[in-house]
């Protein structure tokens, strides 16, 4: 598959340039009247709406992604952060009101929310149009200018991309620049006032250390290894059939699949079967092969391929059983739903984020196992819990710390508007998504006013002679 191929040349000297300029304009858009956001976020809508037909050809070119799949995980998530935007951007741009305590009497003050200035986004390949556009969403609600890195590995969409923001933004604006690593580097040599990353928890620290050279806030959008915990109080069929879309969609490229299941003994092999026939069901319906299926996608690229390959691979050599799956195809980066049993917690599907159509199953005795499992690693983004035990629901609650927990679901809180979302340490820093993802591209800017010839502060002027003697 090619990569975009964008010679760092031909931008090195043009990023300084639209940097230059985006400062300047970033200070205009300051003052801008809130209808120009709005003006700018409604300009996107329509593009979306009228290209839905280019977005689904260049994914499905990218990474054979189903039509139907790009409906539902990147063009109807990117117009709906942007019409609950457009419908909520007047209220969440208000000064908000702070109360006075005594020892403020007099005084008025409230928060202004002002944009950060210019904006860096850098997006990753997995979900290649919505995580490069809900975060453009949010950046340009806040009034903010954007430069925008699209991932190298997608190139049919990063173009498209591209082409989209050449026709609607102003380079000033909002620029795209295409390219790999090397592009990268080059970007975040500068002082921009935000970086909004989303990709691997390894790049996540290289993207803090650069923001730190010059103090740039930073929003870490990253990844982890998501457990979905099944008890004896689990409705079996239920739990699979949600975790077999939850994983297997986008061929189990998600930061919020369901990386391994953690499942009561004694359940284990019921659950096992009702998966096997649900991933069945959804992703080879017609019963020809999940290789001619036209609702399964494909892994990325090769790189991916081999590394997934591998990760099965040493699963089986340390032990596991396979209970779905079979040949792959290279040449078509096509690996089946692969499904393991008995896998040994040094495999290193056990270790590594899977980002694949893998799903280890391990079993434990009682709630304590499982939760001390999770616990021995970092933080995830996403904590599943199956059933009605409600002592064991409140027990995982309390006795985890994960970027988000679903109930009774899998990946569905990626889509609800009114929650944040985001990881905690490994998994990530920051929250996007609505109002959240418009505080992340906003500064909290408090200011306080004081009437004249009155202040507080006067009775604590110096000279001292020993007044305050005690607060
Ligand atoms: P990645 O970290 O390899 O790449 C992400 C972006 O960073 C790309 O644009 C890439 O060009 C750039 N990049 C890569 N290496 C770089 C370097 N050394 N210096 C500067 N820039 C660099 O991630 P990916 O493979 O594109 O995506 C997969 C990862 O992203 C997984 O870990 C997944 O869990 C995570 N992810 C997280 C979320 C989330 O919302 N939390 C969403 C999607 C993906």
């Amino acid at each position: 598959m090619s990569t975009v191929k964008t010679p760092i040349e031909t931008y090195s000297s043009s990023i300084g340039e639209v940097f230059s300029k985006q400062q300047k304009q970033s200070l205009h858009m300051r003052s801008e009247n809130i209808k120009q956001r709005a003006r700018r976020l409604k300009a996107l809508q329509l593009w979306v709406e009228k290209n839905q037909k280019p977005i689904q050809d260049a994914i499905y070119k990218d990474f054979k992604k189903p039509a139907t799949e790009v409906n539902i995980t990147e063009i109807y998530p990117v117009l709906t952060e942007i019409k609950h935007t457009l419908q909520h951007l007047n209220n969440w741009t208000k000064p908000a009101k702070v109360d006075a305590p005594i020892s403020m009497m007099g005084t008025t003050s409230y928060i202004q929310y002002e944009p950060k200035g210019v904006c860096l986004i850098i997006a990753p390949w997995n979900f290649p149009f919505n995580l490069a556009i809900g975060p453009l969403v949010s950046a340009l609600a806040a009034g903010n200018t954007v430069v925008l890195k699209p991932s190298e590995m997608t190139p049919h969409t990063s173009e498209l991309i591209d082409t989209m923001v050449g026709e609607l933004f102003k380079e000033e604006e909002v620029r795209v620049f295409n390219g790999g690593i090397e592009v990268s580097q080059e970007l975040l040599k500068l002082p921009f006032d935000h970086i909004f990353f989303t990709g691997s928890p390894s790049v996540g620290k290289v993207i803090m250390k650069a923001a730190a050279e010059h103090l740039t806030s930073v929003t870490l959008e990253l990844g982890g290894k998501s457990p979905a915990i099944i008890d004896q109080s689990t409705n079996l069929k239920d739990a699979a059939e949600k975790i077999a879309w939850g994983k297997f969609i986008n061929n189990g490229q998600t930061c919020v699949a369901p990386d391994y299941v953690l499942i009561q003994n004694t359940v284990a092999d019921a659950f096992a079967e009702h998966l096997i026939g649900a991933v069945k069901q959804q992703f080879d319906s017609k019963k020809q092969g999940f290789d001619i299926s036209t609702d399964y996608a494909r892994i990325v690229n090769q790189k991916h391929f081999n590394r997934i390959n591998e990760l099965i691979k040493d699963a089986l050599e340390k032990g596991a059983e396979l209970i779905m799956g079979g040949e792959a195809k290279a040449d078509e980066n096509f690996i089946p739903p692969t499904v393991l049993t008995s896998v040994s917690d040094k495999a290193a599907v056990m270790e590594e984020e899977i980002f694949g159509p893998v799903l280890p199953i391990r079993t434990y005795e009682n709630i304590d196992d499982a939760i001390e499992f999770i616990n021995s690693k970092p933080k995830p983004l996403a904590l599943y819990y199956f059933g009605k035990h409600s002592s064991n629901k409140k027990l995982i609650l309390n006795s985890t710390s994960s970027g988000a927990v679903c109930i009774n679901d899998c990946v569905l809180h990626f889509n609800h508007p009114n929650l944040p979302f985001g990881g905690v340490n490994n998994s990530g820093i920051g929250k996007s998504h609505g109002w959240h993802g418009f505080m992340a591209f906003s500064n909290e800017k408090p200011v306080l006013k004081q009437r004249v010839g009155l202040t507080t502060s006067k009775t604590v002027y110096p000279p001292y002679n020993n007044r305050v003697q005690q607060v």
